[in-house]
């Protein structure tokens, strides 16, 4: 362990994880692609996004994003947008124009090959091609699932692409709290409830990008995190705000890259489908 101490020092992190397979197991390969998951048709009124009437009558393009997270030979899909436009209808504004099926063949992957189908939380933009995966295990927020299985889900909920798994068919894991997927630090589920009862953030180690943070909703855009704006659509405000100083305390400290999933500008920085960030 002194050595590997010493080598890290000297030879900073890269080479340290390349020093470290002497010792112990190699880390897996940990890569993340985005997809096109569609957005708004032009700059939207964000409004909504401030319980404080703070946005009223301000406009921001939004995206809805979704991601693809490979570990090893392993596949977490997290979020899965807008639900694709009905056999022969023209997209609108909500519906995606090439599916996530369609997107993963571009990189030769099967549906059958996803593992698990992260869900940030239960609202029609995350979870709208979710039952395009039913042999993957769904991975969910606690407080989300305990809605969709109650008497009278919000009408807020999305639960239609996620019934395989309501109705049993399909393996679901609710997450109480954290979650770590892979079980060796490097795809986490973070507990960041408020949003909704169990909305979920997820923390990445990527194998040479380092730390990356995807947001879910727990903000809407950058203002909204700079100026900590509670959107109006939201369960508990002080769930929320606890959340967003849970955030911004592991930011920092894992030197994070931080991703709002509805921010074009963030969405943008990141690699163009089909190259990825590893
Ligand atoms: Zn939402
Ligand atoms: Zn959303």
């Amino acid at each position: 362990m002194k050595i590997r101490t010493i080598h890290c020092a000297v030879m900073g992190a890269l080479a340290c994880a390349a020093a470290w397979p002497a010792f112990a197991q190699a880390p897996a390969e940990v890569s993340l692609t985005r997809f096109d998951c569609s957005s708004s048709a032009g700059p939207a009124d964000i409004g909504r996004f401030s319980d404080t009437m703070a946005q009223e009558g301000k406009k921001l393009q939004l995206t809805a994003s979704c991601y693809l997270i490979r570990h090893a030979d392993h596949y977490l899909l997290w979020d899965t947008g807008y639900p694709a436009a009905a056999a022969g209808a023209p997209p609108g504004d909500r519906t995606v124009k090439v599916t996530l099926v369609e997107q993963l063949a571009q990189l030769k992957i099967k549906p059958e090959q996803i593992n698990y189908v992260g869900i940030s939380h239960y609202h029609g933009d995350h979870t709208g091609q979710a039952a395009s995966f039913p042999q993957a295990t769904l991975l969910i927020g606690q407080g989300d699932w305990d809605v969709l299985k109650g008497p009278t889900p919000s009408g807020t909920t999305n639960a239609a692409p996620l019934k395989h798994w309501l109705d049993g068919a399909g393996k679901a894991e609710p997450v109480a709290k954290d979650k770590d997927v892979f079980g060796d630090g490097t795809v986490v589920m973070l507990d960041m409830p408020g949003h909704t009862p169990g909305h979920q953030a997820l923390q990445l180690r990527l194998s040479q990008a380092g730390a990356v943070l995807l947001s879910g909703d727990l903000y809407h855009s950058r203002e909204a995190r700079r100026l900590r704006r509670v959107p109006k659509v939201n369960v508990d405000r002080a769930a929320t705000l606890a959340s967003m100083d849970r955030f911004e305390a592991i930011a920092p400290r894992s030197h994070a890259r931080v991703v709002i999933q509805h921010d074009p500008r963030d969405v943008a920085l990141l690699p163009h489908f089909p190259a990825y960030l590893h």
